[in-house]
This record gives structure tokens, C-alpha cells and sequence, in this order.
């Protein structure tokens, strides 16, 4: 902490002038503003601080968007932000931000403004330089360029309500244009993760990619396998939840990044148009959990490298080869990874159709109902599988499972009392959900 260095007026009256936008001159109204981040700005401001909305949500404010959250940039200190809110938290190992605690549980991020440290400046213990490098302060003007994108380094002003742009954000925004700030191949070598965030960012906005950063993605593609593998899973797992893997990852295989990306993974395009359609469900509502990724991820070479009627003892082979490694890269909990080779073992058994033998077994197997699912979904662009899929949920046991993996609190194991009465009940109508995951514990039908 010692080698951050705080922002003093000196250096605000010395940086760069903003393109400055005032009301009058653009659609940001407060109305439209977080009430507790304004709240925030208001009193970082009436304690003498510069107070900014700051990033995505000034950009999503300015395109008539919902913004996902609304952060804040100011010159007060961590320490100096902490002592204004009495429910302010310093946290981050990346960055040192100020999370402000709101009533209904919402938290507000305040970091201070940063700068990118000078060569010289750089702690020669490679330990401490990434937080070093994270962690400097500087001016308004400074943090702008530190951003990623111009778009992305546009600042809303409280003292005046106008929109601050160091970097052409607005005129960007207007020709719809995502343009990296400084040199594409400079700023993703400092981090490889603004790649995956381009790609991301003009596939949500629908915005084109200048020229410099498609040949900076094309040149620097391999250099996202140098990201920290847990900010990749954090951000893979982020972008299924967004409902945008698929296209994202499809997108990423044209820049020749999906291998680097994904520890050496090999997607192809049943992969991405199964990850569409999980996206697809995903918008709908049905959040996609972590093992329904990995099963998805890894179904279509499971379904190429398992013969047909392939032993169950061989399937769990198969899978272990095929999610080890990336799970070991990732560092994915073993019962993650044991739920998903399940869901994969379990459609493997569904392939065999329901006149065969276990087959009666497999409907109250605890995997049983998302294995259905997850084929349902493959089946949308395999039509050959149709009439199996229908068969399956034809079963009289079927759509009483899948109500029951649905119920709260439903405890996957069945004793065989209840197993008997429930096979004379009628199928329940309804498409069936893996929201609630069952438990990892191998069931004695595998
Ligand atoms: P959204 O929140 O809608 O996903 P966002 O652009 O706000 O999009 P955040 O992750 O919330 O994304 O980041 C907030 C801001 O922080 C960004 O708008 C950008 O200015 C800056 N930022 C985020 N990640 C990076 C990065 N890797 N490099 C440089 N600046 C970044
Ligand atoms: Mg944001």
C-alpha cells in the first residue's frame, strides 16, 4: 500500500480536458441513476471529492440500456471513502475498491482513480507487480486511459451532470464502434482478458469492431491462455449466465482463441449451437448451473468417442479423460466435475432407449432428469433423436421424476415403497428443468 501514490490537485490541474457534454447535450437524467449510487456520488461530492459514474453503466445509460451495476470513480482513498460510509468494506485482491453495503443487499463499487505505473516505477519482485500495476492512483484523465475500451471510459460528472469523454468514447458510441484504447497488441498483452471482454461487448451492443482491434485479436489470440485461469472460468461461467456463451465461444474459435482459451479444448460447431441453445434457456430464465456447462462443453466428443451401447464402466473412462485435464487446469471441484461426467454417463444410458434393459432404473436415477434435458437440447439440431427424446418423456415415470426433481428440498434417493407407487401415476405435462441439481453421490443404477 505503501507505493500507491494518491492523486493531489497538481496533477488534476495538469491532465488532459475532457470533450465536455453537458446535460443539455445528452440523455443521462438521475432519474435513470442507481438511487443509493447516487446517493453515494452526492456524498463523496459535498465532502469536496471528484465523483464519477464511471464505465458500463455511463455507456449503457448513453445507448438507452439497462446497466448491469453502477460504479463509481473518485479521488478520495480506499481509507479516506472508508471513513465517509459507516457501511463501506475494503476489498479485492486485483484491485483495492471500496464496497459500499446498501440496504436491500445491493453493494456499490467506489474505486479511487488509477494510473498505469511507469516501467521504472514497477516492483522488481514479480509477486508484487501485478497488484502494484492494478493498484496506482492517478487522475480522472489517467483512469480513463487505463480503461479498455473508448466506449468504456466515458464519465458522468455530479458536480455538473455532464458527461466527461477523454478518448472519442462518444463519438464511438455514436458510429457504434468498439475501438481499444492505445495500441490493441500493447493493451492485450497487459491483459488478455480484454479480448475475451471485445468479442463480448460487440456481440451484446451489436457494435463493429474497428479494424486495429480485429488484427490486434487475430495477432494476439494465443495470449489469452496466459490469463489467470480462475478469471476465465469466472467469466465463461458469467457469459452462460448472460444467455451469450455459445456465439461467444464461436466468435473465439474464428480469432483461433478457443484452445488457449479453454486449456487446449477443441469446440466444434455442435458445441457452440448446443451452448445456443442452453443460452437460449438461459434467457428464458432457467439459470445454467456449472455441471450442465461442463456436460454441455464436453457432450459432443463424449457422444463421438462412446461406441454404441458402450458399458458404463467405459463411459466413466471416457469422461474422466475428457474432463480431467480441464478440470485440473481450472481447478473445478472434483463434485462439480463428478456431477457433469454423471449428466454424460447418464445420456449415454438414455441412448440405449427405453426398451433396454435398466432402462425402468434409469428413470429414477438422480441424473436422470438432466441428462433428458441436456439431450432435449442436442436433440433441437440432431432431429434423429427426436423420437427417442419423445419416448423418454413418454415414460410413465418421466414427467413424475422430473416434478420431482423440481419440488424443494426433494431428496434424489427413493425408496422403493414410493418407487412403486408413483409408476402407476400418469405423466406429468411440461418440459423438465435441472435447476436443482441433485447431489453428487453416485446412485446404485450407474
Ligand atoms: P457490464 O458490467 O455491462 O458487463 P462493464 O464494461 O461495465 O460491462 P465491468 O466488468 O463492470 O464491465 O467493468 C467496469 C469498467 O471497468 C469497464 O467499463 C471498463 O472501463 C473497466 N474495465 C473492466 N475490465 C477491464 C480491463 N480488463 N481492462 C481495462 N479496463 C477494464
Ligand atoms: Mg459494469
Amino acid at each position: 500500500m505503501n507505493n500507491f501514490s494518491p492523486t493531489t490537485p497538481a496533477e488534476i490541474v495538469s491532465e488532459p480536458s475532457p470533450l465536455v457534454i453537458p446535460r443539455a447535450q445528452h440523455s443521462i437524467s438521475r432519474r435513470l441513476i442507481d438511487e443509493d449510487a447516487l446517493k453515494i456520488l452526492y456524498r463523496l461530492h459535498r465532502h469536496g471529492y471528484r465523483a464519477f459514474l464511471v464505465g458500463g453503466c455511463v455507456r449503457d445509460l448513453l445507448l438507452g440500456r439497462t446497466p448491469k451495476d453502477f460504479d463509481i470513480g473518485t479521488n478520495a482513498t480506499p481509507s479516506q471513502i472508508k471513513r465517509l460510509f459507516s457501511n463501506c468494506f475494503l476489498v479485492g485482491r486485483r484491485f483495492r475498491l471500496a464496497h459500499i453495503h446498501c440496504a436491500n443487499g445491493k453493494i456499490i463499487e467506489v474505486a479511487t482513480f488509477r494510473r498505469q505505473p511507469r516501467p521504472e516505477e514497477i516492483p522488481a519482485e514479480p509477486t508484487q507487480q501485478f497488484r502494484f500495476v492494478e493498484n496506482v492512483f492517478g487522475t480522472p484523465a489517467e483512469d480513463a486511459f487505463r480503461r479498455d475500451f473508448t466506449i468504456n471510459a466515458l464519465f458522468y460528472d455530479i458536480a455538473t451532470f455532464a458527461v466527461l469523454d477523454y478518448t472519442g468514447g462518444i463519438a464511438d458510441l455514436h458510429s457504434r464502434t468498439l475501438k481499444v484504447i492505445g495500441q490493441p497488441e500493447i493493451r492485450f498483452r497487459e491483459d488478455p482478458v480484454r479480448m475475451l471482454r471485445a468479442i463480448e461487448l460487440a456481440k451484446r451492443l451489436d457494435f463493429t469492431m474497428d479494424d486495429k482491434l480485429i488484427q490486434g485479436l487475430h495477432a494476439c489470440a494465443t495470449f489469452i491462455a496466459d490469463a489467470a485461469p480462475a478469471r476465465i472460468r469466472d467469466r465463461i461461467f458469467e457469459l452462460a449466465q448472460r444467455g451469450v456463451l455459445g456465439t461467444i465461444l464461436r466468435e473465439a474459435a474464428a480469432f483461433g482463441m478457443l484452445a488457449p482459451l479453454l486449456a487446449g479444448y477443441q469446440g466444434h460447431e455442435a458445441t457452440f449451437a448446443l451452448l445456443e441453445r442452453l443460452d437460449e434457456r438461459s434467457a428464458a430464465g432457467v439459470p445454467t448451473e456449472e455441471p450442465m456447462l461442463l456436460a454441455a462443453l464436453f457432450l459432443e466428443r463424449f457422444l463421438a468417442e462412446s461406441p454404441p451401447h458402450n458399458s458404463v464402466v467405459n463411459a466413466l473412462k471416457i469422461t474422466n479423460e475428457l474432463l480431467q485435464p480441464h478440470c485440473q487446469y481450472f481447478r473445478i471441484a472434483h463434485g462439480i466435475r463428478h456431477q457433469a461426467q454423471e449428466i454424460l454417463i447418464t445420456v449415454g444410458r438414455l441412448l440405449r432407449g427405453p426398451g433396454a434393459r435398466g432402462a425402468r432404473r434409469l428413470l429414477v436415477h438422480p441424473f436422470f432428469a438432466p441428462a433428458l434435458e441436456l439431450l432435449s437440447l442436442w436433440s433441437l439440431d440432431h432431429a434423429v433423436l427426436e423420437a427417442l427424446i419423445r419416448s423418454w418423456q413418454n415414460e410413465p415415470l418421466s414427467g413424475e421424476k422430473n416434478m420431482q426433481e423440481n419440488a424443494p428440498q426433494q431428496s434424489p434417493k427413493r425408496s422403493g415403497r414410493s418407487r412403486r407407487r408413483r409408476r402407476n401415476r400418469r405423466k406429468a405435462p411440461g418440459a423438465c428443468s435441472t435447476s436443482a441439481l441433485p447431489s453428487p453421490s453416485r446412485s446404485p443404477e450407474s
